[in-house]
């Protein structure tokens, strides 16, 4: 049994309070990690530690900051092996997804940020002959990074790395159902000579020391990504102080296949866009649409792929590992059948697998129209619907027809018709002929209930400063 800790002002240290949550393999269903549940004591102590570092983290060259975290980044990749099997026993994703995805991004979120800190100005507005004003863009100070379970140290340090980047000192809370590569994060940070409470991992549930840290006075901001449901909670809260919150929600994609499409990449990236990581990512297209005329040739190639999608222990060669939870199991279990009871075909899967661990069957269902709920409600699990559209008006309407707009998926050859979908979509990320192909300088995020502001490149630059303005008479 492993006994995680927290991370305060540089020590991994246990909760003052000794309380601990129970941490589950999915691949066995069984306990196999205690983590701290957090407390007001942790906090105040991470909140103390974080607020003494910040004088010196902020005004440390921008080039020293830097190095600082392209040591870090190195440490993961040096740490691949190690991190990569917690994230798979933590999470259920196959080892070697988070070997190729996961563990890299992580380094690679660290050193992209890194990097944007040296390269980036400020602007300069002049009045010509009587004065210059200059943008100053200074640290929030202490701010409040919290994330979810499906890509556990991938979405922790896409906040982490910005924020400390721009000056600020951090308090993460990591998802209580993942936290094992957030502690052995705490590891590296202190390898790296990170200097103490800068960066402090405060472990526990969502409702206890996760609403504690957004109800915190002292913390600035409030970088989350999680469901629409927290983060309406979240953002409720965070108003009462009026703090700068990002939100990165829940999603509902529409992958749009039109006739003119090339059509064996259509079928396979479809596939993987559905269930790549078990469909457990946000950006998982998990409504597809196909025009009329191509329908049936669709569906009949996609199941076939899809029926041979091998489900199994994640430490050996499999495309899907199990879910993250039995109550996220059952969750997707009790989607499914409820759209069985209202007329749904299911053309593959649709059952629990009969083993140890929390396995679903990769799940394909037809004859539901967008309103039904299997097409409004966010599963995140390994489903997908198939539904034909007439036209380009059609499938626009049937896109747009949830509360959520994270991404879209847009199959064709028409270089018009792509752009001409792509901006009547209500979507924060448009793929044209591919999917998950990432650039980290662009902004990413959600419109409608997907979330509010962006992630990335600039964005997040912006997002953890504070602009000034100084204007000095000439
Ligand atoms: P969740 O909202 O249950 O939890 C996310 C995090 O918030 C966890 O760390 C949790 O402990 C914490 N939390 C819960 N209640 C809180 C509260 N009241 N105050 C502060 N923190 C609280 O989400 P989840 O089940 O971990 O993740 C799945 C969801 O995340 C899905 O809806 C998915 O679409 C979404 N997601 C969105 C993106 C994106 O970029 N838009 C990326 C990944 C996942």
């Amino acid at each position: 049994m492993i006994t995680l800790k927290n991370f305060i002002g540089g020590e991994l240290c246990d909760p003052a309070h000794g309380n601990y949550l129970d941490n589950y393999n999915p691949s066995i269903g069984e306990v196999y990690a205690q983590i701290p549940d957090s407390s007001q004591e942790d906090l105040h102590a991470a909140v103390n530690a974080a607020n003494a570092a910040f004088p010196m983290w902020s005004q440390l060259p921008i080039g020293e900051r830097s190095k600082h975290l392209m040591k870090l980044a190195d440490l993961i990749e040096a740490n691949l092996d190690q991190l990569a099997a917690a994230e798979s026993q933590d999470n259920g994703k196959p080892v070697s997804l988070a070997r190729k995805v996961d563990i890299p991004r992580a380094a690679a979120n660290f050193r992209f940020f890194a990097a944007a800190i040296v390269n980036d100005g400020t602007s300069a507005h002049i009045m010509e002959g009587q004065a210059v004003n200059y943008t100053r863009r200074a640290p929030l100070g202490v701010v409040g990074c919290i994330s979810p379970w499906n890509l556990p140290l991938y979405l922790l340090t896409w906040k982490i790395a910005p924020a400390l980047a721009t000056g600020n000192c951090v308090i993460a809370k990591p998802s209580e159902v993942t936290p094992y590569t957030a502690h052995l994060l705490g590891e590296l940070v202190q390898e790296a000579g990170i200097p103490a409470g800068v960066l402090n991992i405060l472990h526990g549930r969502g409702a206890g020391i996760g609403q504690m840290l957004v109800d915190h006075a002292d913390i600035k901001a409030i970088s989350f990504t999680g469901g629409t449901s927290t983060g309406k909670v979240i953002a409720r809260s965070a108003a009462e102080q009026f703090k700068k919150v990002s939100l990165e929600l829940g999603g509902k994609n529409p992958v749009l296949v039109f006739d003119d499409c090339e059509f064996e990449e259509a079928v396979a990236t479809s596939v993987r866009s559905a269930f790549t990581n078990q469909g457990e990512i946000c950006l998982c297209g998990s409504r597809i649409f196909v025009q009329e005329s191509i329908y049936n040739e669709f569906k009949e190639a996609f199941v076939s792929k899809v029926q041979k999608l091998k489900v199994g222990d994640p430490n050996t060669t499999v495309d899907m590992g199990p879910l993250v939870s039995r109550e996220h199991l059952q969750k997707v279990k009790n989607h499914v059948d409820q759209a069985k009871k209202q007329g749904a075909t299911i053309l593959t899967g649709g059952e629990k697998i009969e083993r140890k661990g929390y396995y679903f069957e990769p799940t394909v269902i037809e004859g539901m129209d967008e309103y039904c709920a299997i097409n409004q409600e966010e599963v995140f699990g390994p489903v997908v619907t198939l539904v034909p559209f007439r036209d380009e008006a059609d499938a626009i309407a049937k896109a747009n027809s949830t509360v959520y707009g994270l991404a879209a998926v847009i199959w064709t050859n028409d270089l018009k018709c792509a752009h001409r979908v792509a901006h009547q979509i209500q979507s924060g990320i448009i793929w044209v002929n591919c999917w998950m192909l990432r650039d980290l300088r662009t902004p990413f995020g959600g419109m409608k209930a997907s979330g509010v502001g962006r992630e990335g490149g600039e964005e997040a630059l912006r997002f953890f400063t504070e602009p000034q303005n100084i204007c000095i008479k000439l």
